[in-house]
């Protein structure tokens, strides 16, 4: 019996290496892993650039207190605000942190400017923002929060915008969730865990346009989708900019890495005190995240990126239009794709790891597709004949 507590329903597997887009099991065979620890080893496993930075760093120092200037911390915060709508970063070791930071900051910022009264966010349902207590009620899906209370209060919950043709009613919904003690609006730009959904960009320039009518702020939950999507945000294409970002999960390659991202507007109430992590933004992970940027920023890097997702989701949709009765969907943005079932997700994944492919799970019976950002078109290639080979087998 494992010591280890049951939270995981596991697959009876372990890996013994990685290399790129392939796990190596402990039996030698070899998987092509587009799980990638969902979405998080965006290099790839075990990545030249990442190991010989991890080696080289963890020589000289790998942890001090944020009691001390961090000087890999200051580089790696001015890269992230250098190119993006940010000022300020702080750094977290997770994703749950990272928006659990960004809940704080939009509610002290209101407390600052003394509307201590605007506390409450709006978010979405069907969201996922992380496991923390916080995180966990804001979301408020029943299947994560039953046995977890009491609840934490602050949410007011509304449905997906623009998931129809319905997206203006569903604008007016969330026009009628904002009142005086509004603070946010709260929402995933690719909803990851949800199933791939994509806020479309009319609907990002109508939340920004919503926010900035009531003043209030507007939180982009990008731990999922960051540097994943051809853009280094998802919500770049849209051309408006949030107030607060919570990111995680790629920036680190695979080492623990999250961090909030916020305007020097809403920054004004985190001053020294009032936020804090012994581990977070330590010289071993600001090296990783500094290196994981050396070759996000690479020239045409991110564009190709763009071109890989591009075919790999023209690639699915053919296969959708060969399997009608068995995919009903292809979703999402660059290598940040999602197919929907018309079979069980579950079945379909087994099926796929039997033929050697490793997916993830997602709501509204989909599986999503994490290719690392560096895969070339013949392992995309061998994705979607093993993908069609499942779609065969099931028909
Ligand atoms: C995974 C995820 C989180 C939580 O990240 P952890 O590192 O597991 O705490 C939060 N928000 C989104 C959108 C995520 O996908």
């Amino acid at each position: 019996m494992s010591s280890v507590l049951g939270t995981y329903a596991r697959k009876p597997i372990s890996f013994k290496e990685g290399k790129g887009s392939y796990l190596f099991a402990e039996n030698g065979e070899k998987y092509l892993d587009f799980v990638q620890g969902i979405a998080t080893n965006i290099l790839g496993h075990c990545h030249e650039h990442l190991v010989k930075t991890i080696q080289e760093q963890s020589k000289k120092l790998w942890h001090v207190s944020n009691a001390f200037i961090i000087p890999d911390q200051e580089r790696l915060a001015k890269r992230l605000t250098d190119n993006t709508f940010a000022d300020f970063v702080c750094f977290q070791n997770s994703g749950t942190e990272a928006t659990e930071a960004s809940i704080k900051i939009a509610r002290k910022y209101f407390h600052k400017i003394g509307k201590p009264e605007k506390n409450r966010i709006i978010t979405i349902k069907g969201a996922f923002h992380g496991r923390t207590l916080a995180a966990l009620f804001a979301a408020n899906n029943p299947k994560h929060t039953e046995g977890f209370g009491p609840k934490v209060d602050g949410f007011d919950q509304v449905p997906f915008p623009g998931s129809s043709n319905t997206s203006n009613s569903e604008h007016t919904t969330i026009k009628k969730a904002i009142n005086k003690n509004t603070a946010a609006i709260m929402v995933e730009t690719i909803m990851g865990e949800g199933g791939i959904k994509v806020v479309p960009d009319f609907c990002l320039k109508g939340l920004r346009e919503l926010c900035d009518e009531h003043e209030i702020l507007l939180i982009l939950d990008e731990v999922q989708s960051a540097y994943r999507t051809g853009n280094f945000f998802a919500f770049e294409t849209s051309g408006i900019k949030p107030d607060i970002v919570p990111i995680a999960k790629g920036i680190g390659g695979g080492f623990p890495l999250g961090a909030c991202l916020v305007t020097k507007k809403v920054s004004v109430g985190m001053t020294p005190g009032t936020h804090g992590s012994t581990f977070g933004g330590n010289p071993l992970a600001m090296a990783v995240g500094n290196a994981v940027l050396d070759i996000i920023f690479e020239k045409n890097f991110l564009q190709n990126v763009r071109q890989k997702g591009k075919y790999f989701h023209e690639e699915l949709s053919k296969v959708k239009e060969k399997y009608p009765k068995i995919i009903s969907e292809v979703r999402g943005v660059g290598l940040m794709l999602g197919v929907r079932l018309s079979v069980d997700n579950g079945e379909f994944m087994k099926k796929l790891m039997d033929n050697k492919m490793l997916t993830v799970k997602a709501e509204e019976n989909v599986i999503r597709l994490f290719p690392p950002l560096i895969v070339n078109h013949n392992e995309l290639d061998e994705g979607i004949k093993k993908i069609k080979k499942v779609c065969e087998e099931m028909s």
